[in-house]
């Protein structure tokens, strides 16, 4: 009988996962097809081998249910993995509520966020490839900070366009990606066909992350082969190779002798959230269980709650295959929102999908609500959440006053994806009341979507 006042639950290295899980086999239907922008056709491996490695590409398409995860990514992995699986006893009482409240914490990683467990894999296979440079995005950084580290690890040279606004307003995220020894562009660039087409339409671009999409492609697609893309969020091999965090999160909650009713994340491109999700899905669907399962995205940037569910570019300017996901529209322009990991036009089509099954749920919620609920749980729990993060704590707080309400007991799994130490200017303008909710901005995504593309 476990002790039933362990405040954590931990793994040791060797209970780490050996395989990454696969939903693609347990999804109710097979994902649409990704489509050639020109020909509006299936994309081939072979379309796509000049932007990655054939061994990711595999993965996209992979309908096998589990996927070793090779020794020297276990190797890097278990600087900061198994992460902990923590009860939130001390937020659990302050909100006085008939639940029982767990997070995985991401955010034990070098970096602060999920993101190296992609990031580590992703170097990996092109070292093996014998790739010796990539280019990325990064919006606020955090992805970029991951590929930075991970490109040290493996000898590959990191080359990263960040959004400007984040570029000036992140100093430090930047920073640390030259620490890393990567290269950092503010997007727009001139170094970009892409990027000099925004800037002769508007020379104070502030960059978005499609634009930045538009450019890291642009650099690996005419570099003749020397070059490869890798992306943070959004593709299923990405997803994939966050579900470690899900695998270990159910090997945790046995050990806690619970199971949760509704797991929770943050989604802005979906790869935290169905890394913690996934495997609690086929869970439930091999053992027909009816754990719900919510995704937390901003009011200001909504394309779960409400965006189509439709083809449309990847990135701002069009270059990328099209894809059926939830949309705001490719060229959708998100307000200025402190969360800047959530504020993407697109979403993953594997979550889009189960989305649209009625697998998941979603719910949007304004930054002021957010950080009120993130301050309460650094108050409680000592971590003080990323922003993004912040979104999937509202919604763990509203859940368990909810249960309250209803009188019944309710067991949440939340993902903690990050901490926020690089993000105390976003604290600061809560607690001066500067913070803007903003509406939902419906004339501009309408607008948005109508430059979409017409697929079939
Ligand atoms: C990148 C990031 C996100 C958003 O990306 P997902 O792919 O949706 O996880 C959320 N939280 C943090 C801390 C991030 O770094």
């Amino acid at each position: 009988m476990p002790d039933k006042v362990h405040t954590k639950y931990i793994l040791n290295e060797d209970e780490m996962p050996r395989a990454w899980y696969n939903i693609i086999p347990d999804l109710p239907k097979p994902p649409a097809p990704v489509l050639h922008p020109g020909t509006k056709q299936p994309v081939t491996p072979d379309d796509l081998a000049p932007l990655f490695p054939m061994a990711l590409i595999m993965q996209e398409v992979s309908a096998e249910p589990y996927i070793e995860i090779p020794d020297p990514v276990r190797d890097v992995y278990k600087q900061w993995r198994p992460t902990p699986l923590f009860r939130a006893r001390r937020l659990e009482k302050a909100l006085d509520a008939p639940a029982r409240i767990y997070y995985k914490y991401e955010g034990v990683s070098p970096v602060g966020s999920h993101k190296p467990n992609t990031a580590v894999a992703q170097a990996f296979y092109n070292k093996e490839a014998g790739v010796k440079k990539i280019s990325t995005e990064t919006g606020a950084g955090q992805w970029g900070s991951a590929l930075a580290m991970a490109g040290a690890f493996f000898g590959i040279d990191i080359e990263i366009f960040m959004v400007k606004v984040s570029y000036q307003q992140k100093p430090y995220r930047r920073s640390m990606m030259e620490a890393y020894g990567a290269t950092v562009h503010a997007s727009p660039t001139n170094l970009t066909d892409a990027g000099r087409s925004i800037l002769a339409k508007d020379p104070n671009n502030m960059g978005s992350l499609g634009i930045a999409i538009s450019e890291a492609v642009e650099v690996a697609a005419k570099s003749g082969g020397t070059v490869k893309y890798s992306l943070g969020s959004v593709l299923n091999h990405v997803l994939l190779h966050q579900t470690i965090i899900g695998e270990e999160a159910l090997l945790q909650m046995a050990k806690a002798d619970d199971y949760p009713d509704v797991v929770v994340g943050c989604v802005g491109g979906g790869s935290n959230y169905s890394g913690l999700v996934f495997p609690f899905i086929g869970r439930a669907r091999q053992k027909g269980l009816k754990t719900r399962f919510l995704a937390a995205e901003p009011m200001a940037c909504p394309s779960l709650t409400k965006g189509v569910y439709a083809y449309d570019f990847g990135d701002t300017v069009g270059m990328t295959p099209l894809v059926k996901m939830h949309t705001l529209g490719h060229d959708f322009m998100p307000p200025g929102i402190h969360a800047g990991g959530l504020r993407y036009h697109g979403m993953s089509p594997l979550v889009s999908l189960l989305h649209d099954e009625g697998i998941i749920e979603a719910q949007a919620y304004h930054q002021n609500q957010v950080f009120e609920a993130a301050t309460l749980f650094a108050r409680t729990e000592g971590i003080i959440p990323a922003p993004e993060a912040g979104h999937a704590v509202c919604a763990t707080v509203q859940e368990a006053l909810q249960a309250k309400e209803a009188g019944q007991e309710r067991v949440i799994l939340f993902n903690l994806c990050g901490h926020g130490h690089f993000d105390m200017a976003a604290y600061d303008a809560y607690f001066a009341g500067k913070l803007e909710d903003y509406e939902y901005p419906a004339e501009e995504v309408l607008a948005a979507q109508q430059r979409m593309p017409q697929v079939g």
